[in-house]
């Protein structure tokens, strides 16, 4: 039997990604247009903790979808970790009798609501949302396309700088575990190579392709470095290039956190939009403890187990061949 689901909280946690506001805005006014009572936590699990839970209306999302960030705030929360952290979460969504909850972050937080929703029967929707695009259950996670565009034009202003002096630029990108901002951002700006944490490339090799490159007469090169990759970061690649290939003179780029900020794309605004009336209407339909995810272009509903356990973000292998034959 559906439960009826009468007071719904929406929360962002773990790192913050663009289209986290399009997505609380689109959870906030799908449940008020069914009629339930709606509340944002402040800080992910931590306001939880601290009760630190509002009461929103149609209104107090007005205005939001072109922000980055989350209004809501966000927060990394180890007490959540612990058993006595949830049992005080548990208590403040009972005081306030919210029956449903609305996650929105990665990993991390996919593995918090599995838990919470298991220990205390709390109905849990989850709504991925990093920009790594690293989670099963979704071809995109809310956030990846901002920053990959984000990306792309910083690199394009780097390629003025490079060609007009005739230098080699190393660009380091986020992506501890997964190269996904890395490959599709060097494919969009005509890298000259990538490195990346699921494969290996040695140094080696990369020096070959940047001396083929300036032997037919490329006037400047370009390597995104992925955070992961074996060899370390930018400046320490750059370095051990440089020993061996002297052929440009080398500069680094880390771009770091401006990868997380911005204005959302539409597309993030688009699917941030669909992804929370999507979880809204899940938990309202009697779903709990499943991810909503697109796939294709359909949205689907995974469930938060299976979502955790395949953790099989995988290289786009085509995706990749296709960068080394471009990129001659
Ligand atoms: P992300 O959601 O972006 O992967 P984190 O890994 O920092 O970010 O996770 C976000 C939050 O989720 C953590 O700060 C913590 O509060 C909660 N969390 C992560 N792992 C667990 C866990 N094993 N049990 C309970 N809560 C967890």
């Amino acid at each position: 039997m559906k439960p009826n689901i009468k007071n719904i909280a929406v929360l962002t946690s773990g790192g913050d990604a663009p289209g986290m506001n399009a997505c609380i805005r689109a959870v906030v006014r799908t449940g008020i247009y069914h009629g339930k009572n709606m509340f944002g936590v402040i800080q992910g699990y931590q306001g939880l903790i601290n009760n630190n839970i509002i009461s929103m209306d149609a209104r107090s999302v007005s205005n939001i979808l072109h922000l980055g960030g989350t209004i809501l705030k966000t927060a990394r929360c180890l007490a959540f970790k612990e058993d006595s952290g949830m049992e005080i979460a548990f208590k403040n969504l009972q005081e306030k009798g919210i029956d449903g909850l609305v996650v929105i972050g990665g990993d991390g937080t996919f593995t918090g609501a599995k838990r919470f929703g298991e220990k205390f029967g709390i109905n849990v929707i989850g709504v991925p949302g990093t920009i790594d695009n690293d989670l099963y259950g979704s071809d995109f996670t809310l956030g990846y396309d901002t920053a990959i565009n984000t990306v792309i034009e910083a690199i394009d202003k780097i390629r003025d700088t490079a060609d007009s002096h005739d230098r080699l630029f190393f660009v380091e990108v986020m992506g501890r575990d997964s190269g996904c901002i890395a490959l599709r951002s060097a494919i969009a700006s005509g890298a000259e190579a990538v490195l990346l944490p699921e494969r290996e490339t040695s140094l080696k090799e990369l020096i070959t392709k940047l001396k083929e490159g300036a032997s037919t007469k490329k006037s400047s090169s370009i390597v995104i470095v992925s955070e992961g990759n074996k060899y370390g970061g930018a400046y320490d690649i750059a370095k051990s290039v440089k020993r061996k290939f002297t052929h440009y003179d080398t500069k680094v780029t880390i771009l770091g956190h401006l990868q997380r900020g911005g204005s959302p794309s539409g597309f993030d605004r688009i699917l941030g939009s669909r992804l929370g009336f999507a979880a809204t209407n899940a938990l309202i339909n009697g779903e709990t403890m499943k991810m909503v995810g697109l796939f294709g272009n359909q949205i689907k509903l995974t469930s938060l187990s299976e979502a955790l356990e395949s953790h099989n973000y995988k290289l786009e292998e085509d995706l990749l061949e296709m960068t080394h034959v471009l990129s001659i």
